[in-house]
């Protein structure tokens, strides 16, 4: 599974009754994109949370695809957020707070703490199999972007 399946809306319940009807928990849900962060309910909700929905609209529901918000754009972007906080020096829980803060989302530390580990795993075999093929350069990036996480 996919770690933008193990993100969830905070405060669910409470957003779900401000806008009279119900969505899954899982945030990158087919029907959370449509109903929470594209519906016309947005104006039922309350200016804090709006505020937060809004926030995650413009920054990884942007794209022009015909498929918006089902194209796939959105899963990662978020990837490439939760990749930059850990850059940014932070673990699994400060990484939770933060999205918790910025768009009102939770995981489990225990979930982004194995994304985390699957990444810098993937970018050794990227290394690896760059080495073997001869292509200095992807190796040598690989391994940058391995060092900025660990
Ligand atoms: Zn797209």
């Amino acid at each position: 599974m996919a770690i933008t399946d193990k993100i969830y809306v905070k405060n669910h319940r409470q957003l779900a009754s401000q806008l009279e009807t119900s969505f899954p928990k899982g945030a990158f849900k087919g029907a959370t994109l449509d109903i929470l962060f594209q519906g016309e309910g947005l104006a039922k909700l309350n200016e804090a949370s709006r505020d937060r929905v809004l926030e995650f609209a413009e920054d990884f529901l942007d794209c022009d695809c015909q498929a918006n918000p089902h194209c796939g754009c959105a899963e990662r972007k978020f990837t490439r957020y939760l990749l930059e906080l850990r850059e940014q020096g932070l673990g699994p829980q400060g990484v939770v707070d933060v999205m918790g803060d910025d768009y009102m989302l939770y995981a489990y530390p225990g979930d982004v703490r194995n994304f985390l580990d699957d990444s810098i795993r993937t970018l050794e075999a990227v290394e690896a199999l760059a080495e073997v093929d001869g292509q200095g350069d992807v190796a040598a990036k690989a391994r940058q972007k391995r060092d900025d996480l660990v």
